[in-house]
């Protein structure tokens, strides 16, 4: 496995698969790895003759007050996961100096309009465009022919979809299922941050957007009523302040108004971003009609 540091590195062995006709693709992680970055990387195994990893912790998508310097970081481990899913490539990334990911002198921004809206667009202002721009860089370094992102972030994950056609990128953007620990909590670098209690209680909100799947596959279709009942659920869970929860167009996020969600092509998103302590945690589940793919993975 090679690591290196330089995006002209990486840059160089991208090109020297392509000259030798061998699909590349790219999994871009902030590190920490965890069994949800291993699945993508699994996922990226079975599908592309090579596969790079990126572990850079991007400093333009965190906010003023947002958790840059506390975020963890564990190279050696991470190189050695990457060892044992059998990656050919590391870019570990500097954000100074020649062959950093952003240049001296950067100046230039890619920002995703409608889709970087609802959300985590209010509470995290620029943190969409500090993503789109760095996942734009790597796949300007990488040109791979897939890469993969996780529906945990399910914004992120729609938003760069979005980006990759917007901008004729011609990468094949691959979205996966959320990994979780058995008791159901979205497995997450900053669930490290929870304290025994905190995680005792943070499951209590992937089971509230479980009842709401239920009562939507048992034929409730109204968005608001099914957002009532995450409502109901979530106010029995102890320690979970949510910041918000809000149903969305699955494709669009656009607030369906009181659509039915099997009128929507892709169903609905009921997403979520809550406080335990103060660790802010994600998590969503995807109310899709009967027959949609269960990701683009089923389509390969
Ligand atoms: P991060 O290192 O948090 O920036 O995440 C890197 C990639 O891993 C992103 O595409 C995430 O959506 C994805 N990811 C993070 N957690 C999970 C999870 N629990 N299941 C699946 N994918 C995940």
């Amino acid at each position: 496995m090679k690591v290196v540091e330089d995006v002209e590195k990486a840059a160089r062995w991208a090109r020297s698969m392509e000259a030798a006709r061998l699909s590349v693709g790219l999994v871009p992680t902030m590190g920490a790895l965890h069994a949800g970055h291993r699945s993508l990387v699994e996922q990226a195994r079975r599908q592309c003759d090579r596969v790079a990893v990126t572990i850079f912790v991007n400093p333009t998508q965190f906010g003023p007050g947002e958790d840059l310097d506390a975020y963890p970081r564990d190279l050696d481990a991470d190189l050695q996961a990457c060892r044992e899913l059998g990656v050919d490539l590391v870019l570990t990334g500097k954000t100074s100096g020649v062959g950093a990911i952003y240049a001296e002198g950067f100046q230039t921004w890619v920002e995703v309009t409608d889709l970087a809206g609802p959300l985590c667009g209010p509470t995290r202002p620029g943190h969409f465009r500090g993503v789109a721009t760095v996942v734009t860089l790597l796949f300007s370094i990488f040109r791979p022919h897939r890469a993969y992102f996780g529906l945990k972030d399910y914004q992120q994950a729609r938003l760069i979809e979005r980006m990759a056609r917007d901008l004729h990128l011609g990468v094949d953007v691959r979205l996966e299922p959320t990994v979780r620990e058995p008791d159901g909590l979205a497995m997450s670098s900053r669930n490290r941050y929870l304290s025994p209690e905190d995680r005792a209680a943070a499951p209590g909100l992937y089971r509230s957007l479980v009842a709401v799947e239920e009562a939507f596959r048992g034929g409730l279709q109204s968005p608001g009523d099914l957002l009532e009942i995450f409502h109901r659920e979530i106010a029995a869970v102890p320690r979970v302040e949510v910041q918000y929860a809000e149903l969305r167009d699955a494709l669009t996020l656009e607030d369906p108004g009181e659509t039915p969600l099997g009128q929507l092509p892709e169903g609905g998103v009921l997403a979520v971003a809550a406080h335990l302590g103060s660790t802010r945690l994600i998590d969503n589940i995807w109310l899709r009609p009967r027959g949609t793919a269960e990701s683009s993975a089923a389509n390969p």
